[in-house]
């Protein structure tokens, strides 16, 4: 285990105070639930189990089915099936910047509650009684796997697939800067305690629902370029995502980040009629988590999300003007 910095040695000391003195706990992460996310979820649930405590996973949407290979993961409930008279004494939130990514499962907690927040964003509003958030950590769940370290639970090929998983699904398999050597060695230790990176590539990356890869084609069809082919961006419409199966578009934002001498990608999914989400990438320097948070999104410097009400050329209208003067400013 790589040496831990004071601050956030202090920070897991408080972390396992919490654990040695409490018993029941709820763990969330935020809405539309990534890898990362939800390994980091699962790695924290092995940790609780591991020290005997009772533990429920609250989560407001649906984890895609992509990643039901992971251990746990029938352990995650939604937040309309949660059990109301499970009545925490602590609340793990991670990967989640503030609690609004919460979606409706911030309505959970309690002034009583203690809130331990783990992140890697560098946005986070440290909104717990312990924080630890760390934005030269490539993904959530690397925190939460030194955490374990720490507290010495045994590192079994179960939790070293769910922590393999966050951070490929969090890097893009090694392509975003965020890729750092840490994460490259934690990723090797993982192997060595038995994740199996081609098993996990194959869950992960060749298992596309046929709704889904129609969806990408739906999506690919509306791709239009902006200024001077500097932005690319498209659009997934309510009448096709509505269908009985649905489609899962993590991911789907990456495909104009193939695109070459593009400098910002957008996606818009128009997830109820007239209510889009926005995945913004950037491939250099301009900073489209400044551009999400004129929204009310946010994320990180190249990889930022963002909900906007409107038609889709409203939509596309407001984050072109708004992308425009950070191009400007360039
Ligand atoms: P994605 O486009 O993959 O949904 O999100 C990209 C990044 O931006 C992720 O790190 C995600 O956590 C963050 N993000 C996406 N949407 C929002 C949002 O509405 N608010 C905040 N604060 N972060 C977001
Ligand atoms: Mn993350």
């Amino acid at each position: 285990m790589r040496p831990l910095n004071k601050k956030i040695l202090s920070q897991f000391h408080r972390i396992q105070d919490i654990i040695d003195n409490n018993d029941r706990f709820l763990i969330s992460t935020h809405i539309n639930p990534d890898g990362d996310a939800i390994s980091s979820v699962l790695v924290f649930y092995a940790l609780l189990q591991y020290k005997k405590k009772t533990v429920q996973i609250c989560i407001q949407d649906v984890v895609p089915e992509k990643f039901n290979f992971l251990s746990g993961v029938e352990a995650i409930q939604k937040a309309e099936e949660m059990d109301d008279l499970f009545n925490p004494e602590a609340l793990v939130i991670l990967d989640s910047a503030d609690l609004n990514r919460l979606g409706c499962v911030k309505d959970r907690i309690k002034k009583n509650h203690l809130v331990i927040n783990i992140d890697h964003h560098a946005s986070n509003q440290r909104f717990g009684n312990v924080n630890v958030v760390d934005d030269s950590e490539s993904s959530a769940v690397e925190i939460v796997y030194q955490l374990t370290r720490y507290m010495k639970m045994p590192t079994t090929p179960e939790v070293a697939t769910l922590v393999y998983t966050g951070i490929i699904c969090d890097t893009g398999s090694f392509r975003f800067p965020n890729t750092s050597e840490r994460s490259l060695e934690v990723c090797a230790e993982m192997v060595k305690s038995g994740a199996v990176p081609e098993y996990i590539a194959e869950k992960i990356y060749y298992r596309m629902s046929r709704q889904t890869i129609k969806g990408l084609a739906s999506a690919l069809a509306t791709v239009e370029f902006h200024y001077e082919g500097r932005v690319c961006c498209m659009y997934l419409s309510y009448e096709i995502l509505k269908e009985a199966e649905p489609v899962d578009t993590e991911g789907f934002v990456d495909y104009l980040m193939a695109v070459d001498e593009t400098e910002v990608e957008f996606f818009m999914l128009e997830k109820s009629p007239g209510c889009f989400r926005v995945s913004l990438r950037s491939k250099n320097t301009l900073d489209v988590n400044g551009v999400a948070r004129k929204f009310g999104g946010g994320g990180h410097v190249r990889a930022a999300g963002c909900t906007i009400n409107g038609n889709v050329e409203e939509v596309k209208f407001r984050l072109l003007v708004e992308l425009g003067v950070y191009l400007d400013g360039k």
